[in-house]
């Protein structure tokens, strides 16, 4: 982690440049609820794309889903989430800030008001977040907004089993939205009511988890790498006895360096057949596989690989944040995104207005445009619009100077090392595609 980085810079950082915004601002904001500027949703997007390829594309066993957010009350009855899915939280009886009990000392003073004793007996809060569906507002009509997306896989689990030619081992993967009632929302967008998942769901043979599990494990801790996320960033967490749910068999998080420490990304899990068992149980439905090789009927067993999207955000800004000193002597903040995540890939730039540059660069990035997400900026000098370009972590600037009115070529200039290569306009795209294939971090 660059030592530059501070929760409070990525956050103005975010506002300044149109990254994310609090909810409702105008209103005075809503806790846990944020919105996506322009160059947030590009990055969420490109983040959320990188994923899927990634899920889909590249295997020959992963389908994609995307069931509803509303789903039959039952479901989270059979998930356990009715009864279990509640954090334990206390008030302070001076203040009354609300706190969730495990994540403070209840023997010290309240950490907002500094009062001692102060705090109340522990209760315990569901996370899920109630509404009612048809006019009714009766103990009958209630749905919950999903707090994970997992459980409308498993719902789907027959339905894409039967009308997919899939076979076993295979897996379903599903990205959208989360809501949780969160008691301490803080650090940003890490941890909000409103977020985003990316979840897959790998079903396979009893026993053969035990080959699954670690293949899954290997295979997200790469994907963070192939994202251009420093490796020094990421490690694993194995969970104890204490915070295994009762039916995993084993579970890893995934841990980033986040400006406030290190903190869970994602969780891979070994959830063996619980889920399908109780949704077998709660649905009466028979959601059994029939092996075609051996014949042999099973309910199989799950390893999980969740992530949140919104969270991966926070993780990819956190990264790429740096404060550097330039030649001329002052200091430039930049985003060393992965060309594959960042919300404008190529910036072109007229060195001047006038004498036909400003034309020039305009049929110049309207020629981009189907190949990359450009920017057009004509105004002010050049190397306060490089700056710009290196606020929101854009990784090619092309610049239209008078020698393109001559020769046809344009200089490239690279975000991390800030070098400059002349390269022929008409072989711009190919040069800026093989620089995002081949791109390492600081050239
Ligand atoms: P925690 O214990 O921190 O509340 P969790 O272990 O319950 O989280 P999971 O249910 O495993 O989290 O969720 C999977 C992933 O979803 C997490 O690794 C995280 O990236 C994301 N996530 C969970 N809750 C939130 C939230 N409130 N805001 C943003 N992302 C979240």
């Amino acid at each position: 982690m660059s030592e530059a980085v501070t929760m409070d810079k990525i956050v103005s950082l975010c506002r300044r440049r149109g990254f994310i915004f609090q909810s409702s601002e105008i209103y005075g904001g809503l806790n846990g609820a944020y919105d996506y500027g322009p160059m947030g949703v590009e990055l969420k997007n490109n983040i959320r794309d990188f994923w899927w390829k990634e899920m889909t594309q590249m295997h020959d066993n992963i389908v994609g889903l995307d069931a509803s957010i509303l789903m039959h009350p039952r479901v989270w009855e059979a998930s356990g989430h009715v009864s279990n899915f509640t954090d334990p939280m206390v008030d302070c009886k001076v203040c009354k800030s609300r706190f969730r009990a495990d994540q403070i000392d209840l023997n010290a003073p309240c950490p907002v008001c500094g009062n001692k004793g102060s705090f109340t007996e522990p209760r315990n809060f569901n996370l899920m977040f109630q509404t009612h569906i048809g006019a009714n507002a009766d103990a009958a009509s209630i749905v919950y907004l999903r707090p994970e997306t997992a459980q409308g896989i498993y719902v789907n689990f027959k339905n894409v089993l039967q009308s997919s030619r899939v076979k076993l081992p295979f897996g379903i993967a599903q990205v959208g939205k989360s809501f949780r009632n969160e008691i301490a929302t803080k650090n940003f967008i890490f941890r909000s009511c409103e977020f985003e998942q990316m979840e897959m769901q790998f079903f396979c043979k009893p026993g053969t988890d035990e080959e699954w599990f670690p293949y899954w494990r290997e295979q997200r801790m790469e994907f963070y790498k192939k994202m251009g996320i420093h490796p020094d960033h990421l490690r694993w967490h194995q969970h104890g006895p204490d915070e295994l749910a009762f039916y995993a068999k084993d579970a890893y998080d995934i841990q980033f360096l986040f400006p406030m420490g290190w903190q869970e990304l994602e969780g891979v899990h070994s959830r063996t057949d619980y889920d399908l068992t109780q949704h077998e149980k709660f649905s009466g439905k028979d959601l059994t596989y029939l092996d075609p090789e051996t014949n042999e009927r099973y309910i199989p067993y799950v390893v999980e690989t969740s992530a949140g999207l919104t969270r991966n955000v926070l993780m990819a800004l956190s990264d790429a944040y740096d404060e550097e000193a330039t030649p001329e002597g002052d200091v430039r903040t930049v985003l060393h995104f992965h060309p594959a995540i960042a919300p404008v890939k190529v910036a072109v730039l007229p060195l001047v207005k006038k004498d036909g540059l400003a034309e020039y660069a305009t049929k110049l990035e309207h020629d981009l445009r189907s190949d990359f997400y450009t920017f057009y900026d004509q105004s002010g000098a050049v190397g306060r619009r490089y700056r710009r370009m290196d606020e929101i972590g854009t990784p090619y600037c092309v610049t239209v100077d008078y020698q393109t009115l001559q020769d046809q070529t344009v200089t490239v200039r690279f975000r991390d090392s800030m070098k400059q290569e002349r390269v022929s306009a008409d072989k711009l795209s190919s040069f800026i595609h093989d620089a995002m294939k081949n791109y390492r971090r600081g050239e």
